[in-house]
């Protein structure tokens, strides 16, 4: 579709870009989503012209992301569907926690036709800090959504574009928080311009509308369920999962796929009874190079919750 508008919407879910603490140097000891949408956009200066002066403002939630729930990735998936399908807006950015952000991300980028920019950014240091990382990183995330070209479900954090696919938060503290590992970020943004050194995300046009349809639909998520292997691991947690009814498992397995012997019996246990199993790796790098003779599907290299939103998907399907 063209895109004919200047109209930007922002959707704001809460997070700690929306925290406020009771004094500024105080960086852990806040409370997540307090300050509205409207309220973060009016605190950065600049904001409304490098937009081309159509910023619209929608609180979708607001909540600690930690507590991700369905309800609002259903809110937000529709939302984002129709202002996507739009004339008058050019993209969506959406502020968020950057505890479940890569879920949300990867969630979106499964479900929305995104032949758009969709971006969603956060911050690791609440609003109230001596030095807040929310009004520099919704400034750059404005500028990914009004960049000409841009498409597709991305993340924008400590001045980097990540694809939703790869991004993941490694660090519980550091304000340059997310990482794509060894595939690396799609590319920068420095002072308001986007230096890219790949290629846009593409949108998953059938797809996307059979997933939306499916969403809207949905009276129960399926339930899938993330296991991991470890030293000492026994097939306990996956036998109770079976007993209680889960639709499918995610194994975080050690290294190249490889899971405790007694896990992968409780595993291949499940897979007879008729779960869904599916394989990622623990590592933080890196994917599973599958080999013939695989017992269980690999998550073609989508972290172990990705991998999990993408079997749920397929489960709804
Ligand atoms: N717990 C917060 C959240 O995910 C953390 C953050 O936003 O940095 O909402």
């Amino acid at each position: 579709m063209q895109v004919h508008g200047q109209k930007i919407v922002v959707l704001g879910t809460g997070g700690t870009i929306a925290g406020t603490a009771s004094a500024a140097d105080d960086n852990i000891g806040y409370t997540a989503a307090q300050v509205g949408v409207e309220q973060l956009l009016h605190a950065v200066p600049g904001l409304q012209a490098a937009s081309g002066g159509s910023l619209v403002a929608e609180q979708i939630a607001q909540l600690d992301s930690k507590d991700m729930e369905f309800s609002v990735w259903g809110a937000l998936a529709q939302r984002c569907a129709s202002a996507l399908a739009d004339p008058d807006v050019r993209g969506v950015v959406i502020t968020h926690g950057t505890d479940t952000l890569e879920e949300t991300a990867w969630f979106l980028q499964s479900v929305l036709d995104a032949h758009k920019p969709v971006v969603l950014t956060c911050a690791m240091r609440p609003a109230t800090a001596l030095v807040p990382d929310g009004p520099q990183n919704l400034l750059d995330a404005v500028a990914v959504a009004t960049t000409p070209g841009a498409r597709g479900v991305v993340v924008v954090a400590a001045g980097a574009v990540h694809c939703a696919q790869r991004v993941q938060k490694v660090h519980p503290y550091r304000v340059d928080a997310f990482s794509s590992g060894d595939a690396g970020p799609l590319g920068w943004v420095e002072e308001g311009a986007v230096r890219l050194v790949k290629n846009w995300p593409s949108g998953q046009s059938k797809q996307a509308l059979l997933a939306m349809k499916n969403i809207a639909s949905c009276v129960q998520w399926p339930r899938v369920e993330v296991v991991l292997s470890y030293a000492g691991a026994t097939g306990a947690l996956v036998d109770s999962l079976v007993r209680d009814g889960v639709q499918g498992i995610v194994v975080a397995a050690t290294g190249n796929g490889t899971i405790h012997r007694a896990l992968e019996g409780a595993l291949l246990r499940a897979q007879a009874a008729g779960v869904r199993v599916v394989r990622s790796t623990r590592c933080p790098e890196g994917q599973i190079l599958p080999k013939p003779g695989d017992t269980f599907a690999d998550s073609r290299g989508l972290s172990a919750v990705k991998a999990r939103i993408s079997l749920m998907l397929e489960l709804l399907a």
